[in-house]
């Protein structure tokens, strides 16, 4: 016979506040959300059977279950396609709901280490990713040590940097913008 799973969602859970911190940080429909489904049968994670994916997440956003979300990995694996919008009948735009997500858990820093150390150096230097020993691979190849771009210019980088304390980054930022 078939083993059936049974999911029970423990209500003691639901943290009204941190629905209120999720549409503060982007998820201004999330209410709106019906249920139907129509995001996850268009959502590639949830196709390639991310267990917890799309419509489990607004689901969990709508109830407020803080932890479960915080601590959920799926919600890393968003590739951004925006599929979810354009289906979504009640216009929710589910993949903002993941980006509040997002935000949430990086301003309590319990988003991946690559993520915090992205945002970081993006802060910082420009650039999101850093592959080791680059500045030496560059040379051999006969470029200058440093790309053309803000991390060769720090009057560049500066005025960057303004542009991103603009931005939401200043108020979810797990480490100080200075
Ligand atoms: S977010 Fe939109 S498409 Fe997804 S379940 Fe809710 S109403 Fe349906
Ligand atoms: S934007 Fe993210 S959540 Fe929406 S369909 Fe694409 S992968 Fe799925």
């Amino acid at each position: 016979m078939e083993e059936v799973t049974v999911n029970v969602i423990d209500l003691n859970q639901c943290d009204e506040d941190f629905i209120k911190q999720l549409i503060e940080l982007g998820a201004e429909e999330l209410k709106e959300c019906i249920q139907c489904g129509k995001c996850a049968s268009t959502c590639p994670m949830a196709l390639a059977g991310l267990e917890f994916f799309i419509k489990r997440i607004i689901h969990a956003a709508t109830l407020g279950l803080r932890d479960i979300l915080i601590e959920d990995p799926s919600v890393w694996a968003c590739q951004s396609c925006n599929r979810c919008v354009e289906i979504c009948p009640m216009d929710v735009k589910p993949y903002e709901i993941i980006q509040a997500v997002r935000r949430a858990a990086v301003r309590v820093e319990a988003c991946p280490a690559s993520t915090y150390e992205g945002l970081r150096n993006l802060y910082r230097f420009g650039h999101a990713v850093f592959p080791k020993g680059f500045e030496e691979r560059r040379k051999k190849a006969g470029l200058p040590e440093k790309p053309p771009t803000a991390l060769s210019f720090d009057e560049l980088r500066k005025k960057y940097q303004e542009v991103l304390k603009q931005t939401i980054l200043e108020e979810i930022a797990p480490f100080p913008l200075d």
